[in-house]
């Protein structure tokens, strides 16, 4: 069997990423500008909490204009200080034991992705060659080409694929006859989780990761 998941959301929570980056930035305000940090970092949290740009709650903290475009791009590259969601490392461990076969298939840039996964320890389970990010493949999501590389590398296998976000996690999963779980968002996910249509739902939803195993088990006497 092979278990292939999404990174932000899924294994960890991007809104950590996000305030990790905050307090790098908070950090640039203060030495470049001036600026109290905690105030600035709070004023970006709480933006994101409200789904709104954390960029322009910034610069309407500091009142002022600011570097934004060389923020956001620190933002991407910085060194993140993150942690995988509780149950994880757990879940990861079991499905080694088990002998599944473990991969990721994210989208986005290569070193944000590549930066995340190195702070995430996840080579302790993922094979780099299973670790298939959007910008080096040259196919996200909305495209089946990284679904159907790890299917030529494990034919014959039951697929599964565990992600958060059914715009675009399932869709091609399910057409191409893999088993796809969503992982429910707990509160603090950055993108909403409404099924547009059966086609784009997973086949199975969980509260916490411990539960995939159940699951998987429930799949392989099929
Ligand atoms: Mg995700």
């Amino acid at each position: 069997m092979l278990v292939a998941f999404d990174l932000d959301d899924t294994l960890y929570k991007e809104a950590d990423f996000a305030c990790s980056a905050y307090r790098e930035i908070a950090a640039l305000a203060e030495a470049d500008f001036g600026l109290d940090p905690d105030g600035a970092f709070a004023a970006m949290a709480g933006a994101l909490s409200r789904k709104e740009n954390p960029f322009d709650a910034l610069e309407a903290f500091a009142g002022r204009a600011l570097p934004v475009a060389e923020w956001v791009r620190r933002y991407r590259i910085h060194r993140p200080t993150i942690a995988l969601s509780d149950g994880v490392g757990a879940l990861l461990d079991r499905l080694k034991v088990q002998g599944c076969r473990l991969a990721v298939v994210t989208d986005g840039r290569s070193l944000t992705q590549r930066n995340k996964i190195e702070a995430l320890g996840l080579s302790r389970w993922i094979d780099g060659d299973n670790i298939l990010i959007s910008e080096e493949t040259g196919a996200d999501k909305t495209l089946p080409d990284n679904f159907e590389a790890l299917e030529r590398r494990y034919p014959g296998e039951q697929w599964v694929y565990v992600g958060d976000n059914p715009a675009k996690d399932f869709y091609h999963p399910n057409r191409r006859g893999w088993t796809t779980v969503c992982l429910a968002d707990s509160g603090c996910n950055i993108h909403p989780q409404t099924a547009t249509d059966a086609e784009h739902a997973a086949q199975f939803t969980i509260r916490e990761p411990e539960e995939l195993p159940a699951i998987l088990e429930k799949i392989q006497k099929r």
